[in-house]
């Protein structure tokens, strides 16, 4: 098919992009392609554009364009793991200039901004990026780029992306939005002014809890792709051909899977919002959340992923976690079944984390069967 991409829907790029029937064989599923290397043309050069894999490979091209589509950017550049698309990010930056990024975020994007610091001295500024006031304080035309993750990951901090996306470029610099949580399903970056827009796709994305994988998608602005893909090549964090596949016969449900995550996760934060236990829930759907009204602007629907407080500290969450029988105890989130994580004790000893807290990750079981689980293990109290 022809794809007249930025028209199309999300369910119809999901199914289409980055796919199409072989031109030699008519399989209609795509290949997976094994081969390290490709032959050279006579004359010395590479006319089907394929010279060695960790330069480029079939299955990975057709996964970036499905995820430039998705995003509805110019060009995506895959890497190995989450935490190699935002270390490559990271590293092209730190070239151009000083970071500003959400202190509030993923524990191990933190650590790589802790060991940058460490390195380059002031080249870092952490903020909370849900209070604009303090972001315009940490911008300076020293700035190469502004790193947003919204919602922030495990307290579920909104930042206003279309806001920060006109304060950063008042000083000339990028905006990057980790959009792991939200999903192209649920929120767009791009069109709300970012520049640039990273994923673990080990989650939502891939959503079966069995690949591994990174994204980085952006418009055309700068070097960033030229960049992006040179730290690629000479880092060697690329993804396997399998992953690829796996990732892209993965993405035509992911509009079915993080609509229904998202429907069930509001019955869940609603129900948990009324239980005694439990001291505070944090999910940007509940008009008591502070970014309420502006998740419900930035986004079109709130996502599967909750926190919540219990009253009784430590021992609390623990015990729930010991007694709930369809959550799984796991780290990771965005998959087919439901997962129940204590953050604090995986993020390990200085994490700004409470330790009454647990994230959950809503799968794709009935909600009714997820609150008589939660109904349960909250009775153990
Ligand atoms: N970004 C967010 C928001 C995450 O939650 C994670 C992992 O949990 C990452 C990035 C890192 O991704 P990966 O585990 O694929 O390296």
């Amino acid at each position: 098919m022809a794809h007249p991409e930025k028209n199309l829907a999300i369910e119809t790029l999901a199914v289409h992009s980055g796919r199409k029937t072989d031109t030699q064989s008519g399989a209609v599923t795509p290949s997976i392609h094994l081969s390290t290397t490709f032959e050279r043309d006579a004359d010395g050069g590479y006319s089907k554009g394929y010279e060695y894999i960790r330069n480029d490979n079939p299955n990975r091209v057709a996964l970036e364009a499905s995820l430039t589509a998705l995003e509805r950017g110019d060009w995506a550049v895959a890497f190995a793991s989450g935490t190699a698309a935002i270390s490559a990010l990271f590293h092209a930056a730190s070239r151009k200039g000083v970071i500003v990024s959400s202190k509030s975020a993923y524990h191990g994007t933190l650590k790589q901004l802790g060991e940058l610091a460490a390195r380059s001295g002031n080249g870092v500024r952490l903020v909370d990026t849900t209070s604009a006031d303090e972001v315009a304080r940490a911008l300076a035309d020293d700035v190469a780029l502004l790193f947003v993750e919204t919602p922030g990951n495990p307290m579920m901090g909104i930042s206003d992306i279309r806001t920060l996306a006109a304060m950063a470029k008042k000083h000339g610099a990028a905006i990057a939005c980790d959009n792991t949580f939200a999903t192209p399903v649920l929120q767009n970056p791009l069109a709300l002014g970012a520049d640039l827009v990273v994923h673990s796709s080990t989650k939502y994305l891939g959503g079966h809890g069995d690949l591994m994988g990174g994204m980085v998608v952006g418009h055309d602005i700068g070097t960033w792709f030229d960049d992006l893909r040179t730290v690629r090549t000479t880092g060697g964090a690329v993804p396997s051909p399998f992953d690829c596949w796996l990732l892209l016969r993965s993405l035509p449900t992911l509009p079915l899977r993080v609509r229904t995550q998202s429907a069930s996760a509001l019955l869940v934060a609603n129900f948990c919002r009324s239980h005694a236990q439990i001291e505070t829930v944090l999910y940007p759907g509940l008009d008591t959340h502070a970014g309420h009204a502006i998740a419900a602007d930035q986004m079109r629907g709130f996502g599967g992923m909750l926190s919540i407080q219990l009253r009784n500290g430590r021992e609390a969450a623990m015990t729930v976690a010991a007694k709930v029988d369809l959550f799984t105890r796991a780290t990771s989130l965005g998959g087919i079944e439901s997962l129940i994580e204590h953050r604090a004790s995986v993020e390990g000893p200085g994490t700004a984390t409470p330790d009454n807290l647990l994230r959950l990750s809503i799968g794709l079981e009935h909600p009714d069967d997820l609150i008589a689980d939660l109904v349960q293990a909250l009775g153990a109290l």
